[in-house]
This record gives C-alpha cells, structure tokens and sequence, in this order.
C-alpha cells in the first residue's frame, strides 16, 4: 500500500498525498465489504467492516489498490478531474492488480513463516477474489 502511495505522489507531483485505511463508522447490512474513495489530489481512503478477518481484509485491500492504480495510470491526465473510480473494466482490473500484489506478499511471508497471510496455491488467492465480488 505505501509502494502506490509513493507511485501516485510521484504521479500527482503531491508529496502530501495519502493512503489511508480505516473501519466504515456505521456499517450497516447490506453494505459493500470495503469501499474506497479518492479526494481529488489529497487522499485516498479505504473504509472496510470492522470485523473483517485479516486475509480478507486484506484482498479488500489489494482490490481498492488496484483502483487507486488505475486512477495513477489511466485517469490522472484527464481534464475533467471528476475521477469515476468504478466504471467499465476498472472492477475486473482491480481485481487482477489485486491477485498480483497478495501473489507477491504471500511468497515475502512465506519466507518469513507467517503463514496465516501467505497462500498455498495460485487457486486460493483467485478463489478469495471470487469470493470478494460475490460479497458485494
Ligand atoms: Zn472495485
């Protein structure tokens, strides 16, 4: 999360630019697991449910990074600065950005022996990500 961050500082040309992951202050039933919304230029702030357990809050997580990647490479340039951080393939994208990151991070604690946050197969981690869209 903070390797984008630094990304989108650069990207922004805004070395104040943050990322900030924090509970929704009311999640109420029927809401989206984990949301993300981007202040134009300032922040970007990803609410989740509290009570999430921590490897699915963490493919939550990777999937509203995958977003803010998008909004660095494709919508940073645009005039209208109204970003739509949820239109077209963006959802799918996520996802896919999200995959490669929890792939990466599950073989850095695989060596170090944490093993409540690595996985043990490449169907596993697809298999959290179907289950994140599904949870919508
Ligand atoms: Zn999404």
């Amino acid at each position: 999360m903070r390797s984008i961050e630094c990304y989108f500082r650069k990207k922004l040309k805004n070395s104040r630019f943050i990322v900030i992951c924090e509970p929704y202050s009311n999640f109420v039933d029927g809401q989206k697991q984990a949301s993300a919304d981007y202040y134009q230029g300032r922040k970007f702030v990803i609410y989740h449910r509290e009570d999430l357990p921590e490897k699915d809050l963490r493919v939550y997580i990777a999937h509203e990074v995958g977003h803010l990647f998008l909004l660095a490479e494709l919508d940073i340039s645009k005039k209208d600065k109204r970003q739509k951080m949820y239109t077209g393939t963006t959802e799918p994208l996520s996802s896919i950005f999200g995959v490669l990151a929890i792939s990466e991070k599950s073989d850095f604690y695989d060596n170090y022996d944490v093993t409540d946050r690595s996985y043990e197969t490449w169907q596993e981690i697809l298999d959290s990500f179907i289950r994140l869209q599904n949870n919508r």
